[in-house]
């Protein structure tokens, strides 16, 4: 499966592209991501050039959406096919056993994926979206902004993909600032949280405390 989508949605740059005087550089440009990258590219993404590390940003992204609107549509054809009159239990067997094949296959884990779009995109902190900045966690009638950005981020991912695959017009190439906007407020929105709401391992270490010191107070009132 990852071959596939590698194959399908990203292409590592030829020798000759890479040697080559009119080497693309990175098309990463968008303000909140720090203006022009000015690196030389290294593989397509969408047919469009980047360098290695916002490359391998775009290419998880492009990777993991693609996967899951497969596993989706997959799952689609499955519940047709169980609603007609032609069900053949091994048929059914294996669109069924698709989806997760698809899902499990292409995708990076979530950490790996954070990992990648920090890298990525280093904060600027002038250009940290309003609504981030002064987001309280404690209020439960907004989205958190790593949902909402993730959210938009996703969104772009599956737009440049039906542009890119369907030529529509190139769109692409117009949808991907936007892309990157997403991407750099994402990141940006990820390290808000840890400053919030603390980091993934320091809230683990905080849960792990506090089930610590209930099972002393039980032990202790026996
Ligand atoms: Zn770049």
């Amino acid at each position: 499966m990852r071959e596939w989508s590698e194959h399908y949605l990203t292409s590592k740059l030829g020798e000759e592209e890479m040697t080559s005087e009119d080497r693309p550089m990175c098309v990463v440009s968008h303000l909140d991501a720090g203006g022009p990258c000015r690196r030389p590219a290294t593989l397509e993404v969408y047919g469009l050039p980047f360098c290695e590390t916002h490359g391998a940003e775009a290419k998880a992204g492009a990777a993991n959406e693609a996967h899951d609107a497969a596993a989706d549509e997959a799952e689609r054809v499955a519940q047709f096919f169980e609603q007609t009159h032609f069900q053949n239990e091994l048929v059914l067997d294996a669109l069924y056993s698709t989806p997760q094949l698809f899902r499990e296959g292409g995708r990076l884990d979530t950490e790996e994926r954070d990992r990648l779009v920090r890298e990525a995109y280093p904060l600027i902190e002038e250009r940290v979206d309003a609504e981030t900045i002064n987001w309280n966690p404690g209020d439960f009638t907004t989205d958190a902004p790593v949902d909402r950005w993730g959210g938009a981020l996703w969104m772009m991912h599956a737009f440049m993909r039906m542009a890119w695959s369907r030529s529509w017009l190139g769109m692409e190439e117009e949808l991907e600032p936007l892309r990157e906007r997403c991407a750099a407020q994402f990141a940006a929105a990820l390290v808000y949280s840890d400053r919030k709401l603390g980091t993934k391992e320091q809230r683990r270490e905080a849960r792990e405390r506090a089930a610590r010191l209930r099972t002393e107070e039980e032990e202790a009132s026996r």
